[in-house]
């Protein structure tokens, strides 16, 4: 993974990007999802943001063994800014 595709920039360098958080599997057990940072072997959902760029937030599927970026999307606004 050297490379993310923001969907308003285009393919940028990671290193424009920020990883922020791990979103919590909805079907790890609570251990997990409190005390693990990794859900699963093929599937991690993160949030990054795209802080060198237009500083939109994302949302990052991608497998933490082979490093393959499987979705990203950005998030939508929470405070009706985009409005
Ligand atoms: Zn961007």
């Amino acid at each position: 993974m050297s490379q993310l595709h923001c969907p308003f920039c285009g393919a940028r360098e990671l290193q424009e990007f920020e990883f922020r958080k791990t979103r919590a599997n909805v079907t790890s057990s609570e251990f997990a999802r409190v005390y693990l940072r990794v859900d699963s072997l093929e599937l991690s959902v993160e949030y990054w943001q795209h802080v060198h760029g237009c500083r939109t937030w994302l949302l990052v599927e991608r497998n933490p063994s082979t490093g393959a970026v499987l979705r990203v999307a950005a998030l939508p606004a929470v405070n009706g800014a985009s409005k």
